[in-house]
């Protein structure tokens, strides 16, 4: 089968936490634009969700469902899952995006902070792959994407919660992928570099302040600084990695963390 006719998703089902915005919100419209059907997740204004929901369904013929867990929340995490597994006949992609972040010296790093990026970036993703493991099983086909990050490869000063997370979901990516590969299961980690949405907005004025330069500063020489290519990732490419993993020409690739970062971490 060429790659283009494996690109449709027409009668599988998806779950992108994290989808009310930025590289979850990419990655479950190209979803949705594929055929399948998606459950999206993530916080907002509920109006505006429902209207971001209703459009997806409309313009791809889908069926989206929203689900509000708080990926805090191990039960509601739970409750997502078998709800997308009961409404969409099974679950055949799961996406763990959701995730936050905070910059601080860590000596003054808040304890509730690392406590919320573990659990957010980290533990989310090993609730929600505990759910969802037993159905892909017994249906012997499953794609578990988990959205890293270059910090899942280096570190960078000041973000002593993310980068530790995100190490792993490293971790959590290759001993599951190993523990399911016999099952039709793949299970890879996308590590992206500085890629421009709302996360990375929100925190170059934070950046500015622990290192005491300007924003622009921060833009020019702190994020872009360690890309080679000087340019943001965009959402499209990181969704359009993500298709390329759920096809079956991608069944070989497991246990991977796969960079798209403009050469950061090669440099
Ligand atoms: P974003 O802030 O645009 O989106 C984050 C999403 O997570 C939102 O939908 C938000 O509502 C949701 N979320 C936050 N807390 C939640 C909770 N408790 N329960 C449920 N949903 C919750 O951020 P983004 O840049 O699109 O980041 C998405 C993922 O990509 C994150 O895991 C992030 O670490 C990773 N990432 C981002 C970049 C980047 O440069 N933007 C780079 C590498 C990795």
């Amino acid at each position: 089968m060429s790659l283009a006719d494996q690109l449709s998703l027409n009668g599988k089902s998806a779950i992108v936490t994290g989808s009310t915005s930025g590289i979850g919100h990419a990655i479950a419209d190209c979803f949705a634009a594929a055929g399948a059907n998606v459950t999206i997740n993530g916080f907002g204004d509920a109006g505006e969700i429902e209207t971001t929901r209703a459009a997806m369904a409309d313009k791809h013929g889908v069926d989206i469902r929203y689900s509000p867990a708080d990926m805090t929340k191990p039960d509601e995490i739970a409750a997502m899952v078998a709800d997308a597994e009961a409404a969409h006949d099974g679950l055949d992609i799961l996406v763990n995006n959701a995730g936050i972040q905070f910059v601080s010296p860590v000596e003054a790093f808040p304890i509730e902070k690392w406590n919320a990026i573990l659990a957010i970036d980290l533990s989310a993703a090993f609730h929600s792959i505990r759910a969802a493991v037993p159905g892909m099983k017994k249906r012997g086909f499953g794609r578990i994407i988990n959205t890293a990050s270059a910090h899942a490869l280096v570190a960078s000063p000041f973000k002593a919660g993310y980068v530790s997370a995100k190490h792993g979901v490293g971790g959590l990516t290759k001993t599951v992928a190993v523990e399911v590969a016999e099952h039709g299961i793949t299970v890879n980690a996308i590590c992206p570099g500085y890629v421009w949405t709302p996360l990375v907005e929100k925190q170059i004025p934070d950046t500015a302040k622990a290192r005491g330069i300007t924003e622009e500063q921060v833009k020019r020489d702190v994020l872009l600084a360690a890309q080679p290519t000087k340019e943001f990732v965009t959402v499209d490419e990181i969704a359009d990695l993500a298709l390329f993993l759920t096809t079956p020409s991608a069944r070989s690739i497991t246990g991977t963390l796969i960079s798209i970062d403009g050469g950061w971490t090669a440099a």
